[in-house]
């Protein structure tokens, strides 16, 4: 099975979504739709924060959150706070390939000189911050990462539709992740 969707017209947005902000936002992304006016927030992006990435939306479109991976474990308060007092009722999760939460191990001893040789940490801190940390931060492979993050989120607000999404960085496109 195709794990990814593309979305290159607006028959390609799965219908549960279709005029929803969920599908909004794929239109505006993906499909240069002309932006509408907003004065408050339609949706809850949590995505990287990794510097490749850009969103294409109208002003106050969109309230987002970005963390290592998407990930919104650290960050539930957050997500109340824009579905209780930002009103918003969708929610879409962003991951990307070639993300660097994606086996942390392998730049271990790299986060560790980088932070003696730039902040000025001592090296046994710096291992320690890495080995405390990196077990929270791992997110282990992107898309399976982000479906089980989106199902995560599902049981914690039940009422909220939410969507999980992909970026490719090759197209800056996103692409909907088909849901086993
Ligand atoms: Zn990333």
């Amino acid at each position: 099975m195709e794990k990814l969707i593309s979305v290159n017209k607006i028959k390609d947005i799965p219908s549960g979504y279709l005029n929803t902000p969920i599908g909004l936002l794929l239109e505006y992304h993906n499909l240069d739709k002309p932006y509408d006016t907003y004065d408050r927030a339609q949706i809850l992006v949590g995505m990287c924060m990794d510097n490749r990435k850009h969103l294409h939306i109208p002003d106050n479109f969109a309230f987002i959150i970005r963390s290592g991976g998407a990930n919104l474990r650290y960050s539930e308060f957050k997500v109340s706070y824009a579905i209780g007092v930002g009103k918003v009722q969708h929610i879409v999760l962003i991951g990307h390939n070639n993300c660097g939460m994606v086996n942390l191990m392998a730049r271990k001893n790299e986060f560790i000189e980088g932070l003696v040789n730039s902040a000025g940490w001592e090296k046994e801190k710096a291992e320690e911050h890495f080995h405390h940390y990196a077990p929270m931060f791992e997110i282990g492979n992107e898309i399976d990462f982000i479906l089980s993050e989106a199902k995560r989120l599902r049981l914690r607000y039940p009422a909220i539709p939410i969507a999980p999404l992909f970026y490719r960085i090759e197209d800056n496109k996103l692409y909907f992740i088909n849901e086993p």
